[in-house]
């Protein structure tokens, strides 16, 4: 457990470092449709998460999360600390087995399904949602149905949550802040699903440089025969 515990780890560290190089691109877009806060509070919090889970001793993959979300709770502030923080806590205990891909997938439905509880948004109302949603359907369609390796998954989870992203342009805020400006949230990208997509992107890099078929069960490095006798069918 311990090394899925150290991979969290250094997973929330490479969010932090990604949320803190994106700070003044989520406080841009935060400046055109809220109140510019959105790349501080992230930047602050996420930098405070790693504190937090730097410090634990031996942790599970489940304690790590934890831990990060509690502590976004408490730092960051707005309407996007307790859906992100919040909602990573109560996910966290899907992890309590360590992480699999099933168990990937009952995260990613629960950390969702708080999101859209404490919310109360829905696809098109030009929030985080609209990148989350995708992205976690195309997450769990790719694994079950599709019976792709969960790196692949994860690589097409984001595709699909960039999608997203792109779909709150043209549409109208109907929760939130930006909600406020009626039409005028037209034409601008929701900065929760932007950030949304950058922990994403964050969570597919780290997975791709540290798993190596060991820890997550049916990811498969060393047979290329496979993949390969599949391209050759289509
Ligand atoms: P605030 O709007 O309170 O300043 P932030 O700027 O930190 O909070 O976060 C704004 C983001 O929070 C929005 O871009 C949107 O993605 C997300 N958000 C706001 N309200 C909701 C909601 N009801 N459901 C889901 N996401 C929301
Ligand atoms: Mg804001």
């Amino acid at each position: 457990m311990s090394t899925d515990g150290q991979a969290v780890v250094a997973a929330v560290r490479r969010v932090a470092d990604r949320i803190e190089s994106e700070r003044d691109h989520l406080t841009d877009l935060d400046s055109a449709i809220g109140d510019a806060d959105h790349g501080g509070n992230m930047a602050r919090g996420w930098a405070r998460a790693v504190e937090a889970v730097e410090d634990l001793d031996d942790p599970d993959p489940a304690t790590v999360v934890k831990t990060a979300g509690k502590t976004l709770m408490s730092e960051v502030g707005g309407a996007s600390g307790p859906l992100y923080g919040g909602s990573l806590v109560f996910a966290s205990t899907e992890l309590d087995e360590g992480i699999t891909p099933e168990s990937a997938i009952a995260f990613a439905e629960t950390y969702l399904e708080k999101v859209t509880d404490r919310g109360d948004a829905t696809v098109g109302d030009q929030t985080m949602v609209d990148a989350l949603v995708p992205a976690v359907h195309t997450f769990k369609k790719s694994i079950e149905t599709d019976e792709l390796p969960p790196l692949e998954a994860l690589a097409k989870a984001v595709d699909a949550a960039q999608r997203g992203v792109e779909f709150t342009v043209p549409i109208r805020a109907s929760k939130g802040r930006a909600s406020y400006l009626g039409w005028r949230s037209v034409g601008h990208q929701d900065p929760g699903a932007t950030s949304t997509l950058f922990i994403m992107e964050a969570l597919l890099a780290v997975a791709q440089e540290s798993l190596d078929g060991d820890d997550f069960e049916s990811v498969d490095a060393t047979s290329p025969t496979i993949p390969d006798e599949e391209a050759t069918g289509e």
